[in-house]
C-alpha cells in the first residue's frame, strides 16, 4: 500500500492523498487550494492520476480546502461513489454551488476587464459540475463499515471539527490506517470533542496549529470589551468568519453576551447566505454539537440574516454602531471585502479576526499590522482597531493534539504530518518525537510513501 499527498503537503489547503493497494486506487479528502496565487494555480494543473483511475472519494469534512475539488473531478468525468457522513453531505449541498457561483463570476469579471492565463476566462468549475458532483455523494454514519474495493474498508469517527467532521480509519488486513482529518478542541463552545482514537498502525496527522498553544484567556471577557468600546466610538465591528462553523461559534458567543447584557444591545448581522444556510444545519445534527435547539431559536431571532445581494449592500450604507459577522473568514473574497473597505480607513470601526489566516491573506496582512491593503482594486489605508482571538480556532492546538493521541494504546508504527505551514508541521514532529517517541515524518508535496515495512503486522 502507497499513500502520496496531492496537497495540504506543506501548506494549510488542497487537502488531498490518493491511497493505492493491490491495483485498486482511491482519493482521500478532495480539496481546493486556497490563499495566496501560488497555491490557487495548482488548482488547474493536472493530478499525477487520471481520473478514470479512482475508483472511490472518501471525505472528512465540508470545509472546501478539503472538499471543493469534487466539482472538478467531475468537471473531469469522474462518475464514481464520494463518501461522506450525513452532515457533510448537507453542509457540501450549500458550499459547492456557492463556490461555483463565485468561480463563475470571477471568471466572467476577468473577461470584463481582460486579464487572464486562458482566452477566454473559465471557471474552475461552474453550478452545473457543482450539481454533477453533489449526485456522486453517498452518506455513511459515523460508526457504520464502508465496503472499499479490493477488501478495504473505511470507519468515520467524530473529530469535533465542524457538523459532520470526520477521522477516517481504513482498515486493512487487521491493520489501520488513520486520516485524522482536521481535529477538534475538547473546549469548543459548540462543537463536541474528537473522540479519543483507539488504534492507528499508520496515521496522517494535521498540524494547523502544530507549533502553537492556544491562549486560555476568556474570550467573554476580551469580545465584550472589544464591542463595548468599538460600540462607544459608533464604530461597526466586523468580524470575518468561514460561513460554517466559526460563524456559529461567533454568533452564539454574541448572544450569550447580549443575553447577560454585558454588552449593549447593537444589531447583529450574519452577511452571508452560505453561513445563514449553515446555521439551519445545526438542527438535523443535534448529536454533534453542544447547543440546544432553543439555542438554535435564539440565534436565529437574535441575529438578522442577510441574504440579498440588494440587502447587503444597503447594509454598506447604515451607520454603526452595529456588528457584521461575514465570509471569507481569511479576507480573500466573498461580502466581507465590501464591509471592509468601509471599515479599514475608519477610525472608529474595528475588525475581529477569529480562525487560522493563512500567511499571504489579507487577514494575515492585517494581523501582522498592515497600514494599506490591496482590496476590490484598491489600496485602502488601515486606520480601525485590528484584533485576532486564535483562541476560537476549531484546530486543537499542540498540547491538545498529544492529549488526544495519547489514548492511543501503542504508537503508531508511522506517522504521517500534513495540512500545516512548514514550521508547524516540523514543530509537531519534533514534538511528537520527543514526548511521545513516533516516528513522525512531515508529508512533501507530492511524495509517495510506501506503507508496507509498517504494515507488515506484529
Ligand atoms: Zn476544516
Amino acid at each position: 500500500m502507497q499513500i502520496q499527498f496531492l496537497g495540504a503537503a506543506g501548506t494549510v489547503t488542497g487537502s488531498k492523498s490518493v491511497v493505492r493497494y493491490d491495483g485498486h486506487a482511491i482519493l482521500v479528502d478532495c480539496g481546493l487550494f486556497q490563499g495566496v496565487k501560488h497555491y490557487r494555480e495548482r488548482n488547474w494543473a493536472d493530478l499525477p492520476i487520471p481520473v478514470d483511475e479512482i475508483e472511490a472519494v472518501i471525505l472528512t469534512h465540508a470545509h472546501l480546502d478539503h472538499s471543493g475539488y469534487v466539482p472538478v473531478l467531475a468537471r473531469q468525468g469522474y462518475r464514481g461513489p464520494v463518501y461522506c457522513t450525513p452532515g457533510t453531505r448537507e453542509l457540501c449541498a450549500v458550499l459547492w454551488p456557492d463556490a461555483a457561483h463565485l468561480q463563475e463570476e470571477d471568471a466572467a469579471y476577468a473577461n470584463r476587464k481582460g486579464f487572464s492565463r486562458h482566452q477566454p476566462a473559465q471557471a474552475l468549475f461552474t453550478l452545473a459540475d457543482a450539481q454533477q458532483a453533489l449526485g456522486l455523494l453517498r452518506e455513511v454514519d459515523f460508526d457504520q463499515l464502508l465496503p472499499l474495493p479490493g477488501g478495504l474498508q473505511g470507519h468515520f469517527s467524530p473529530a469535533g471539527h465542524i457538523i459532520g467532521a470526520a477521522c477516517l480509519s481504513l482498515l486493512w488486513r487487521d491493520q489501520s490506517i488513520v486520516f485524522s482529518g482536521d481535529v477538534g478542541r475538547p473546549l469548543d463552545p459548540i462543537m463536541r470533542p474528537p473522540r479519543p482514537l483507539t488504534a492507528a498502525d499508520v496515521l496522517v496527522l494535521e498540524s494547523t496549529y502544530g507549533d502553537r498553544l492556544h491562549t486560555h484567556e476568556d474570550v467573554a471577557d476580551r469580545l465584550s470589551t472589544l464591542i463595548r468600546r468599538t460600540a462607544a466610538r459608533g464604530g461597526k465591528l466586523i468580524i470575518p468568519a468561514f460561513a460554517v462553523g466559526r460563524a456559529q461559534t461567533i454568533l452564539y458567543l454574541l448572544c450569550q453576551l447580549r443575553d447577560a447584557r454585558r454588552i449593549p444591545a447593537l444589531p447583529i448581522y450574519l452577511n452571508s447566505p452560505m453561513a445563514v444556510k449553515a446555521t439551519e444545519i445545526f438542527y438535523h445534527h443535534a448529536d454533534e454539537h453542544r447547543l440546544q435547539a432553543s439555542d438554535v431559536e435564539k440565534l436565529r431571532h437574535t441575529v438578522n440574516y442577510v441574504e440579498s445581494t440588494q440587502d447587503s449592500i444597503a447594509l454598506c450604507g447604515r451607520p454603526g454602531p452595529m456588528i457584521i459577522v461575514s465570509a471569507s473568514g481569511m479576507a480573500t473574497g466573498g461580502r466581507v471585502l465590501h464591509h471592509l473597505r468601509q471599515a479599514l480607513p475608519d477610525p472608529h470601526s474595528a475588525v475581529l479576526f477569529i480562525g487560522f489566516q493563512a500567511p499571504g491573506t489579507r487577514g494575515d496582512l492585517l494581523v501582522r499590522g498592515a497600514t494599506t491593503i490591496k482590496l476590490l482594486g484598491m489600496d485602502i489605508p488601515v486606520r480601525c482597531h485590528i484584533e485576532n482571538m486564535a483562541s476560537l480556532s476549531a484546530h486543537a492546538d499542540q498540547q491538545e493534539m498529544l492529549t488526544w493521541l495519547a489514548s492511543l494504546a501503542r504508537p503508531p508504527r508511522l506517522t504521517l504530518i500534513n495540512h500545516g505551514e512548514p514550521t508547524a508541521a516540523d514543530a509537531l514532529r519534533a514534538c511528537l518525537k520527543r514526548q511521545l517517541g513516533y516516528e513522525a515524518r512531515v508529508a512533501e508535496h507530492l511524495q509517495t510513501i510506501d506503507l508496507q515495512a509498517y504494515l507488515g503486522g506484529d
